[in-house]
């Protein structure tokens, strides 16, 4: 199975290649093959790619903003005629199931791009009366040059994420995916510049750590988002803050779901089940700690048993029944088959899975099974510390204000969520928890108009709504005198 792209980059409204720099590889998850190769950016590439951008952005920032609104919707109406190629990709990049990506990664990424291009005219400063007729105003202005940075498990989600925000404000964007997944971002470029984007508004260079540093300490850059993991965050808000570039960071999590007694347990299964199975777990937000009231622990794991006996079907991605794919990669197995090991070595209760399993066509596979475990206690390190694969934590609980505690007993902040058919104490407890964004009643549901983003060590700014505009443009105060001058003398 092959996939290589026409070049490693996409730069100024072209692809293009670099033969010199290292060669790194595309594996489909599912089977362990290489389907593409492709080259890490040079520093003069880095560079290049940068005045290139520079360049578009000054064409495109001069633009009206209905019609850059325009260009992205007609981005966004590329994506969806394309869905299934693109989806097709994103599951050979990512193993994720055909199933999902079909409707939750270039879809959600057309959301994106025709939101923001939707309100890309309607971004507008405000007039201040200064009396006496004199006044100011202010202008929302472009940033300049943004760099995105991606992880691998939404590649072509996380593009548009930050790209339809970025560009709907007048900036450009030099967007580097993740190596791991690099391959969607390639067709996003080409996408745009199908609809109209002017040459180097939206490039992309591919390439590891050292290429995000050389991006984010570049002196035309104006701002950095990353997504990505906590650690690597730091590095970037340090280099970041070392040039004084802005910066949003999406980060890790280790989110609660907290169930009480009263919760209807078949959604409360349905959320969990979302919450830690879908995309094999490998989901920022996932509610990976799920905190059950005593008095429906037993019927809560009792039917989560048996509603993942009876419908995970584990197999080869590209089938579209198939809704638990392999994880994203060897290292990221070997991750989360450690996490597995230890869960059992601290003593926490393995209600089921725990294991790698094979899939007969895909002998090479990174395939593992869906894993719960119970009884886990707060200080066991599979609650403190993020997994990222399909491993979720079972802890008991008995009172209201002993688990909003216990939820918040974390540095992470991502995502929060709470069970419960007492309306008052839905909304009590979505207050009282730490994060960036709280669901009532289900999991993980993330529409472009919601503001998504982390508290704590889960980040800083927020992507999608119009939060997100705040973060991808600047206020310039214009003050007005309508009267004359007064001065000492
Ligand atoms: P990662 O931190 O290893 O890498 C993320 C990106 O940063 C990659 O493109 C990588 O090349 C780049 N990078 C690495 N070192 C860098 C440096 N020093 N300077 C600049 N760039 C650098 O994360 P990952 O393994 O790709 O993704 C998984 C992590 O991402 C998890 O922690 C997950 O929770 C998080 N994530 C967060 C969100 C969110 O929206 N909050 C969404 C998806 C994933």
């Amino acid at each position: 199975m092959r996939a290589q792209p026409t070049a490693s980059h996409y730069i100024n409204g072209q692809y293009r290649e670099n033969a010199e720099g290292a060669v790194f590889t595309s594996i489909y998850p599912a089977t362990g093959e290489t389907i593409a190769e492709l080259h890490i950016a040079s520093v003069e590439l880095i560079d290049e790619t940068m005045q290139a951008a520079s360049k578009g952005q000054k064409i495109w920032a001069a633009m009206a903003p209905v019609e850059r609104g325009r260009v992205l919707q007609r981005a966004a109406a590329l994506l969806r005629e394309r869905n299934r190629e693109l989806s097709e990709l994103e599951t050979l990049d990512t193993g994720k199931p055909l199933q999902e990506t079909l409707i939750a990664d270039a879809a959600s990424g057309a959301d994106c791009l025709e939101y923001f291009g939707g309100i890309a005219a309607s971004v507008t400063g405000e007039h201040i009366d200064l009396g006496g007729g004199t006044f100011a105003y202010t202008r929302r202005e472009a940033l300049g040059v943004c760099v995105g940075i991606g992880a691998w498990n939404y590649p072509i989600q996380i593009a548009c994420w930050k790209a339809a925000p970025a560009l709907a404000c007048g900036n450009a964007m030099v967007f580097k995916p993740s190596e791991v997944t690099p391959l969607s971002a390639l067709k996003l470029a080409e996408i745009f510049t199908e609809a109209g984007l002017p040459d180097g508004v939206f490039d992309v260079l591919q390439g590891n750590g050292p290429v995000g540093a050389g991006l984010t300490a570049h002196p035309l850059t104006a701002k950095v988002s990353l997504t990505g993991s906590v650690p690597t965050g730091k590095r970037v808000a340090a280099l970041a803050g070392e040039h004084l570039k802005k910066v949003t960071l999406e980060l890790g999590g280790k989110s609660p779901l907290i169930i009480f007694n009263d919760a209807n347990v078949e959604n409360a299964v349905s959320a969990a089940i979302n919450a830690n199975f879908y995309s094999t777990g490998q989901i920022c937000s996932n509610g990976t700690r799920v905190f059950v009231q005593k008095g429906i622990k037993d019927a809560f794991l009792e039917r989560l048993k048996e509603r993942t006996e009876a419908g995970s079907i584990i197999g080869d991605p590209m089938d579209e029944s198939v809704n638990v794919g392999p994880l994203v990669s060897e290292p990221q197995l070997e991750k989360v088959l450690g996490y597995m090991a230890l869960g059992q070595e601290e003593g926490a209760r393995l209600v089921f899975g725990g294991n790698p399993t094979s899939v007969a066509a895909l002998p090479d596979g990174y395939f593992v099974e869906p894993t719960v475990f119970a009884e886990v206690k707060d200080d066991m390190r599979i609650a403190r510390e993020e997994i990222f694969g399909p491993v979720m934590c079972v802890l008991d609980f008995d009172t209201e204000e002993e688990v909003l505690a216990r939820a918040n007993d974390t540095d992470f902040g991502l995502a929060a969520g709470v069970f419960t058919r007492d309306l008052q104490r839905g909304h009590r407890v979505a207050a009282g928890l730490e994060a960036g964004t709280c669901w009532i009643n289900t999991y993980n549901l993330t529409p472009i108009e919601m503001p998504f983003g982390g508290h704590k060590s889960s980040g800083i700014g927020r992507e999608n709504g119009h939060a997100a505009l705040e973060h991808y443009s600047q206020v310039k105060s214009v003050y007005v005198e309508m009267g004359d001058v007064e001065a000492a003398f």
